[in-house]
């Protein structure tokens, strides 16, 4: 059984048809990829996985049993947690806080520490801004702490919305290569990015989008060749 699967997905916003019957899945360990030009409705389905957008017609399933109905509170519990997310981090509370908030499910103090070592070892640098207003924080800085702040929440499908979108090239080939790293370490990641070939490049599968449908659906080196 896929981890996350959609069937035949039609979300709207009023009377625009964004999505328009998306069927995907997503088995345990894989990171797959949603490519295509801007509009084709790559965000629409991360956030219509994460509930923030409800489906007019269509299932969401999560280890088979169906999630679209709920809220998106309860589908974070559920493992699946997306960033960054409608909220992005909280400017005013510190670095700290805002990995603490992602662990807000979780009771064992000796356990969220420990995850929290695990995030700084994949972004030094939030570890050097501790205490640090996440607002205070550089644009790339606030990327890295909004994916830290997910994987507090210990997810079992990470939604990543452009993680690479406005960082410097340096960066972004570091964001790519956490990306790897985090997917290695046991997290099923659903990848979204205007750089398809980035994405292609750490992806085992991805699906090409237009205007709401899914035209092409390959493994990630297949599409590359595609290209
Ligand atoms: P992508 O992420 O692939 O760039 P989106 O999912 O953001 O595409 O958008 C899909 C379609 O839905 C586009 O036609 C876009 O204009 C439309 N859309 C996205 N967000 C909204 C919104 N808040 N209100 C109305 N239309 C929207
Ligand atoms: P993203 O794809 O990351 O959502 P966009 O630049 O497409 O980034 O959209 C930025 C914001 O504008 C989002 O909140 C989106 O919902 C909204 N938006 C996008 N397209 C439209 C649209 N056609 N009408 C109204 N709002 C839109």
């Amino acid at each position: 059984m896929p981890l996350l699967e959609l069937k035949n997905v039609h979300t709207y916003y009023g009377n625009i048809h964004a999505l328009k019957g998306i069927s995907l899945v997503v088995e345990e360990g894989e990171i797959v990829t949603l490519i295509g030009s801007n509009g084709a409705g790559k965000s629409t389905t991360l956030r219509t996985i994460s509930g923030l957008l409800k489906p007019r017609q269509g299932e969401i399933l999560f280890k088979g049993e169906r999630i679209d109905h709920l809220p998106p509170h309860k589908i974070v519990e559920m493992g699946v947690i997306q960033a960054p997310e409608g909220r992005r981090i909280f400017p005013r509370l510190t670095v700290r806080e805002n990995l603490e908030i992602g662990a807000f499910l979780r009771k064992d103090k000796a356990e969220i520490a420990r995850d929290m070592e695990r995030v700084f070892q994949l972004f030094p640098r939030l570890y050097e801004r501790l205490n640090q207003r996440g607002g205070t924080l550089s644009g790339g800085e606030q990327q890295m702490l909004a994916i830290g702040r997910a994987l507090m929440g210990r997810p079992r499908v990470l939604l990543l919305d452009e993680p690479s979108m406005g960082l410097a090239p340096v960066l972004v080939e570091q964001i790519f290569s956490i990306i790897g790293d985090i997917n290695a370490q046991g997290t099923t990641i659903l990848l979204v990015e205007q750089n398809a070939l980035m994405a292609l490049a750490i992806a085992h599968r991805g699906y090409v989008l237009q205007t709401g449908e899914i035209v092409l659906a390959d493994t990630a080196h297949a599409l590359r060749e595609n290209k």
